[in-house]
């Protein structure tokens, strides 16, 4: 079955709920045993309290599941708790951790201030080290982290070597797949143990819930799922509902967002002041190979690195564009604009470097290429 397809059937068992097409919002904290025996755990119960699942989280996690390939799945309460969990149900006090210098801001956080403090210590690693990873794998290296491409600079990572050498040294490995979505990458088909979604961005697709997501194969599922419920976690049922409702229309989605992001690429490349485009799907961009040999689809968040402006000339840019809005998050259906802010500490990045992400929504092409036209023309960039 195509995924397309496997998007609109995943996790919907329409019959055991009255017929309803979508499976339907359970509030729920108490669920009510029917004996003594049940209460004992002498009958076999599916729900036994709401924080540990319901009918509504059920048929997310199946659905993920069936989309990612995995052996299970748990629904935390925004992408980043899935990074954390991901990684709590991995590390232990006195490990090693290898984590992409280029992923998202808030896991760095996590790294440097909680790990930190829990004893687990945390090496950066040059994203495109591919295979020579093995190099800084040591005895109580417990994890590698990947983070493709990565945020901001959008880095593609060799995902099958870097997992080959991890294999080969019983290291597991994590992804945050959240750029290309299941529907675009498939982290456990190419031997991931861990793939985590902000579900927050394409899968809720609406920028109206925070969700995430970590699907595991049967060698730390057990890991992940004890871990999850240690830590208490548990997602909305309405966020939930609503993770499920835009999941529906995710492929659809996603084949616009990319689209619109190319032709909006192109456009912008054929600018003089425009210096770099770091779009891993558009030709000749750095990445374009690998993100070819794996990936069956690109998103649409990208960035530009145009010349530098001053502060003034970027805010008559940003403060007056009419459809791109400034905020994070992405993955909605509306367009966004924002300078990058990079961190590096294992690989040089020169601050001066003006980069600026754009978050491709669904508006129509051509009035989002008019927007950012008279933004560069607010910004000096383009003189008439
Ligand atoms: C947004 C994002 C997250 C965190 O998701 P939240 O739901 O905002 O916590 C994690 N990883 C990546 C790559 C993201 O873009």
């Amino acid at each position: 079955m195509k995924d397309e397809t496997k998007i609109i059937l995943a996790g919907r068992h329409p019959h055991e709920h009255e017929g309803a097409v979508n499976t339907p919002v359970y509030h729920a904290s108490t669920i009510l045993y029917p004996s003594l025996a049940a209460i004992r755990g002498n009958e076999p119960m599916r729900y036994t309290y709401a924080r540990r699942g319901t009918p509504t989280s059920t048929a997310l996690e199946e659905a993920m599941m069936d989309i990612e390939g995995a052996d299970g799945c748990v629904l935390t309460p925004s992408g980043s708790s899935a990074v954390s969990t991901a990684i709590l149900s991995v590390v232990k006090s006195g490990d090693h951790l290898l984590m992409v210098d280029s992923a998202y801001y808030p896991t760095r956080s996590f790294c440097d201030k909680f790990l930190t403090r829990m004893g687990v210590e945390t090496e950066y690693y040059d994203p495109l080290i591919g295979g020579d990873i093995e190099t800084l794998i040591r005895p109580n290296t417990s994890l590698i982290f990947m983070e493709s491409p990565g945020s901001q600079t959008f880095d593609v990572q060799d995902v099958p070597a870097i997992v080959a050498a991890a294999q080969k040294a019983s290291v597991k490995t994590a992804i945050d797949n959240t750029w290309a979505s299941p529907h675009f990458f498939k982290p456990l088909a190419h031997g991931v143990d861990l793939s985590i979604q902000a579900a927050t961005k394409y899968i809720i697709g609406h920028a109206d819930a925070l969700l995430g997501t970590v699907c595991a194969n049967g060698n730390v599922y057990r890991d992940l799922r004890h871990t999850h419920g240690l830590l208490g976690l548990c997602a909305a049922p309405d966020d939930v509902f609503l993770a499920l409702r835009g999941m529906r229309t995710l492929a659809t989605r996603l084949k616009q967002h990319e689209q619109a992001a190319l032709e909006i690429a192109a456009f912008l490349s054929e600018f003089d002041f425009v210096r770099e485009i770091l779009h891993p799907g558009f030709e000749g961009a750095a990445g374009h190979d690998l993100w070819k040999r794996d990936f069956t689809g690109a998103a649409g968040l990208f960035a530009i690195e145009v010349d530098p402006l001053d502060e003034e000339s970027l805010a008559a840019m940003l403060d007056n564009m009419s459809l791109f809005g400034m905020g994070y998050s992405w993955g909605g259906y509306e367009s966004l604009i924002l300078p990058a802010e990079i961190t590096r500490t294992a690989t040089e990045h020169n601050q001066t470097r003006q980069i600026i992400r754009l978050n491709i929504g669904l508006e129509h092409v051509d009035d989002l290429k008019n927007d950012l036209y008279h933004g560069f023309v607010r910004a000096g960039c383009i003189k008439i």
